[in-house]
């Protein structure tokens, strides 16, 4: 039998697959990079270890090649705020106040491809009067206790409490990535639909000058150069309470042992996620709470469809106020560059590739049919997968202290947290709240 080898024992490296860092980061999506290059800034050594060929998490970017001409069909705009520059000025990256497209929008049912003569309100001041009952919303998910009954309601009972059922579809299309949102707790929706998104949705959101948002990955990919492993993943780890942290990593240039002071976790805390830390009992009774949904973005081109114009999904529904049913995709979007289209896909699960795209193109073919369109084979250029994605736990589990409990888990075991499962999902919302996170980090 081959003797055990154990991947935590630096014996079992040469010299030079052994990285020391002061902070280990997993995760190099928009908290992680945010943490790397700032922490770095703070005199830290980072290591960033990062499952995808590229930085950035959900940013995805397209370029054409021989245009040069890029599309961001992920990440579109950035709360405005000084942090949000600062981080953009640190890269040289120039901003400009984000005024999305000029498509012109239009109501169809994608099961039917039939247009539709609705019109839902989009009229949010009543939402926001409830908004600013929980002024907390935007800073913390350490919800005060007792937890207002108000936020475990499903939203469905909320909006009737509140006489605000006419603006459920509007609240469902800026929650974007989050299926069926009338069954999901109140709180949950308001930290998507959040006084964040409300200000953005006033014109104060900030794009980037290119409409090229991973611009800042990959001179974040180039500043961090070989302290970021990229296409890499932990396999094995150790934390103690005393400031010791082990993680063995595969690499595309093999294995290596990261030995660092602190860990900070940015990943969505899934068990699967989580399986490789030595999770201890209170972790693991935490991460296992945890739903999450299924959310893609597809990009398209020989979609038969004409440029200028976003489709959104919808119905006649007055149950659902017009919401559809999800797994569906809830927009088509014409982008800059004509002919070129991005789908958004929500899913109340993990769906396979294959499933998500021929659901995406049987919804632009009934579309093309219902419209009298010529009806083309369209042909996928990019698809990427958000999953897990909006990570959520029952209403009684937030009546019960989980959030609370989530946070205290940083700092123990040499262990911090950042990322949209402990803060919101708004890339300007998740770099403050990293943001107020690092002194601690770096003085602990
Ligand atoms: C389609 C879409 C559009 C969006 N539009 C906007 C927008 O316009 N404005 C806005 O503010 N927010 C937007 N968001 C939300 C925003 O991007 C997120 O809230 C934010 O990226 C969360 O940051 P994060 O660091 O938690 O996660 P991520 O940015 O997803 O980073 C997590 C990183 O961890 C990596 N990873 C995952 N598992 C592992 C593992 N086991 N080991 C190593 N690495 C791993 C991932 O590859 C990823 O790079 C959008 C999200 C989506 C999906």
């Amino acid at each position: 039998m081959p003797a055990f080898r154990n991947v935590l024992d630096p014996k079992n490296y040469d010299p030079a697959d052994i990285i020391v860092a002061d902070v280990a980061i997993i995760g190099g999506g928009s908290s992680g990079t945010y943490a790397a290059i700032n922490l770095r800034e703070m005199g830290q050594n980072v290591v960033v270890v990062e499952k995808k060929k590229h930085l950035g998490g959900h940013t995805n970017t397209y370029r054409d090649h021989s245009t040069n001409v890029t599309i961001d069909y992920g990440v579109q705009a950035f709360l405005n705020s000084s942090i949000t520059r600062d981080y953009f000025a640190h890269f040289g990256v120039p901003v400009v106040n984000y005024t999305g497209s000029n498509n012109i929008f239009l109501l169809a049912d994608f099961n039917t491809g039939k247009p539709l003569t609705i019109n839902p309100s989009r009229d949010l001041t009543g939402w926001a009067t409830q908004l600013a009952k929980y002024p907390w919303l935007d800073s913390t998910w350490n919800v005060p206790q007792p937890v207002a009954a108000d936020l475990l309601l499903p939203l469905r009972d909320f909006l009737t409490k509140y006489n605000l059922s006419d603006v459920a579809f509007a609240i469902y299309f800026g929650a974007q990535g989050l299926s069926n949102p009338l069954q999901q707790s109140t709180i949950d929706v308001m930290k998507m639909v959040d006084p964040a998104y409300l200000f953005e949705m006033t014109g104060s959101s900030l794009g980037t000058a290119h409409q090229n948002n991973a611009e800042i990955y990959l001179k974040a990919l180039a500043e961090l150069g070989s302290n970021a492993l990229i296409h890499s993943g932990v396999t094995a780890a150790t934390r103690t309470e005393k400031g010791n942290v082990s993680l063995a990593v595969k690499t595309r240039k093999g294995a290596k042992l990261v030995q660092a002071s602190k860990v900070l976790i940015t990943i969505p805390p899934t068990l699967e996620n989580m399986k490789p830390f030595d999770l201890n009992p209170e972790e693991r009774r935490l991460f296992s709470q945890w739903d999450y949904k299924g959310y893609y973005t597809v990009l398209l081109n020989n979609t038969g469809l004409p440029s200028g114009y976003q489709w959104i999904n919808a119905n006649y529904s007055a149950v659902t106020y017009n919401i559809p049913q999800q797994p569906s995709a809830s927009q088509i979007t014409s982008t800059r560059i004509p002919g070129i289209f991005y789908v958004w896909y929500r899913s109340p699960s993990e769906m396979t590739r294959e499933d998500v795209e021929k659901a995406v193109i049987l919804a632009i073919q009934n579309i093309q049919t219902a419209q009298n369109l010529t009806v083309t084979t369209p042909h996928i250029l990019k698809f990427k997968s958000h999953t897990p994605f909006k990570l959520s736990v029952p209403a009684q589990a937030i009546r019960d202290g989980f959030y609370s409990n989530l946070y205290s888990l940083q700092g123990k075991r040499s262990t911090w947290y950042t990322g949209a499962a402990f803060i919101a999902h708004n890339s300007g919302l998740v770099w403050n709240f990293t943001h107020g996170l690092l002194p601690q980090i770096a003085s602990d």
